[in-house]
C-alpha cells in the first residue's frame, strides 16, 4: 500500500482518482486506507494518486510492503465485495 506524508497540502486531487475508494480526508491531511489500496493493481499500471499529486507526497508505505501477488489478491477480494 501507499501512504500520504505530512507534506500533503489537502488539494483533494488524488481522492477522485483512486479506483478503490481508498483515499479520504483525514483529521489533518488526506489518508489512504491500506486495506483498500492495491497500488492500483487490477486497474492501472501506475498508482494514479502518485501521478496526480502536485507535491509528490505519496510514497510506498515501508511498513506495508506487498508483492504483486498479494496486491492482486487484495484486488480480487475488494472486487468480490464491491
Ligand atoms: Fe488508490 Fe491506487 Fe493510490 Fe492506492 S495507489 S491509494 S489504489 S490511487
Ligand atoms: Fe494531499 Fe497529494 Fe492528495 Fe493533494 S494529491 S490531497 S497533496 S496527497
Amino acid at each position: 500500500a501507499l501512504m500520504i506524508t505530512d507534506e500533503c497540502i489537502n488539494c483533494d486531487v488524488c481522492e477522485p482518482e483512486c479506483p478503490n475508494g481508498a483515499i479520504s480526508q483525514g483529521p489533518e491531511i488526506y489518508v489512504i486506507d491500506p486495506s483498500l489500496c492495491t497500488e492500483c493493481v487490477g486497474h492501472y499500471n501506475e498508482p494514479q494518486c502518485q501521478q496526480v499529486c502536485p507535491v509528490d507526497c505519496i510514497p510506498l508505505d515501508p511498513e506495508r510492503k506487498e508483492t504483486q501477488e498479494e496486491l492482486q489478491q487484495k484486488y480480487l477480494r475488494i472486487s468480490a465485495t464491491a
